[in-house]
């Protein structure tokens, strides 16, 4: 990280970012389809390429120059991981992703603590991976999963949620930040509710770390799980911190080499956290790119970055709302720039398909929410979702899109 970094500048910010610059369907790209993943940076870029080109080998295994320079590119992820959540490297296993971190928790600390007629409480803005790694354990321990309510605005409703943390609820599964809605929950209030009651918490971070500075100590939950490729790092890419008394006391999740001490045929010795839930050669490239990208993330204005976001966010907010027919998903005031809605007669597919023959990427469907889309009561909604290399006019662009393809849709 820079020791001063540079003042937000959209044009340069842009710059950085090969992607940006190409053309689809003959027009110049508009990309708000970044709560599904985000362009990378060329310093990304490049140190995945740097070290394919030139260092590539298996980590912390061979002793030769290769692997040792391998090991510590790699292993950089974790300490930049860690700076980034204001966590202990000891804590953080690396992971494919936030899907892999709650699979982890579900599977291997899930069993320790959770029981036959237990409840395990699930907020109803979850993505699926915050759902069905907990129905996988429900079944298999004879749990049962209960839902805290989502407001039609799109927050969580906390008396309800009050109400249900109490026995035989032993885990809470929240979103940070919802993929749909933009919601940001109040976690460090939440945690602290559930802590009183002695309920685990396990926070899926997948959109906060874009767009809010996350100190997970802080936040006083149990495990938080994250994934890299929505900070501008490659796919296949996350993390998930744990306590590290609660890692210290989990099985391993995943058998295999690097996550053992010793092994014979009768039994093996596990290695101790965060190893013993790596087995198995890594996404090497991936976790050096994460390295980069957090690298990079972490130099940048990010003060400038959030007030650009939030203008963008609101200048999209503003259009929206001028748009004949349109249902905004939610509307919390403690939100990231990411909108989902609905339009009266078009589909949110149809509108998807005709905004890219103008260059522009959203997202439609159920966007894993398929509770959340029906508590709503809608089959599919349109997703824009933007990121600080977006611009203003970019916002003005597409809202001009969306009102010429509702007009044709809707004729
Ligand atoms: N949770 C949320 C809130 C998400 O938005 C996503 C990605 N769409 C995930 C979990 C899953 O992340 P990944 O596919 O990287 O494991």
């Amino acid at each position: 990280m820079s020791d001063s970094p540079r003042t937000f500048d959209v044009a340069t910010l842009r710059a950085e970012f090969p992607l940006l610059s190409r053309q689809v369907h003959g027009k110049p790209l508009i990309y708000f389809d970044n709560a599904n993943t985000a362009q990378k940076p060329q310093p990304v870029i490049d140190a995945v390429d740097d070290y394919y080109r030139a260092h590539n080998a298996n980590v912390s295994r061979s002793v030769h120059l290769l692997a040792e320079e391998a090991t510590a590119l790699y292993e950089a992820a974790r300490t930049e991981a860690a700076a980034l959540l204001a966590v202990r490297e000891s804590e953080l296993v690396l992971t494919s992703g936030t899907t892999m971190a709650l699979n982890l928790v579900a599977a291997s600390f899930g069993p320790l603590k959770i029981g036959a007629g237990d409840v395990i409480l699930l907020s109803g803005m979850e993505h699926h991976a915050n759902i069905v790694p907990w129905q996988l354990l429900a079944a298999r321990v004879g749990a049962r999963i209960q839902v805290a309510p989502v407001t039609e605005d799109g927050v969580l409703d906390l008396a309800a949620l009050d109400r249900l943390l109490t026995s035989p609820v032993k885990l809470l599964g929240l979103a940070h930040v919802s993929n749909v809605l933009g919601t940001i929950n109040p976690v460090a209030e939440i945690c602290a509710m559930a802590r009183a009651r002695g309920i685990y918490t396990v926070i899926d971070g997948s959109q906060a770390v874009p767009h809010l500075p996350v100190d997970v100590g802080a936040l006083g939950c149990d495990f938080y799980a994250w994934t890299g490729h929505k900070l501008f790092g490659p796919t296949g890419t996350g993390v998930l911190w744990g306590r590290a008394e609660l890692l210290a006391a989990m099985p391993p999740f995943i058998g295999g080499g690097e996550m053992i001490d010793t092994v014979d045929f009768e039994r093996s010795v596990y290695a101790p956290p965060p190893r013993r839930f790596e087995a198995g050669t890594p996404n090497i490239a991936g976790f050096i790119g994460l390295a980069a990208a957090i690298r990079w993330f972490r130099g940048q204005d990010l003060a400038g970055w959030r007030a650009h976001e939030d203008a963008l966010g609101a200048r999209l907010r503003a259009g929206l709302d001028a748009i004949a027919g349109l249902r905004l998903l939610g509307d919390a005031p403690d939100r990231v720039p990411v909108y989902s809605f609905v339009i009266e007669g078009a589909h949110a597919h149809d509108l998807a398909m005709l905004l890219d023959t103008d260059g522009i990427a959203i997202r439609s469907g159920q966007h894993c929410a398929h509770p959340l889309l029906k508590r709503y009561g809608v089959p599919a909604a349109a997703r824009a979702s933007l990121a600080a290399y977006n611009t203003a006019a970019e916002v003005d662009h597409f809202l001009d899109a969306l009102e010429r393809q509702r007009r044709l849709l809707t004729a």
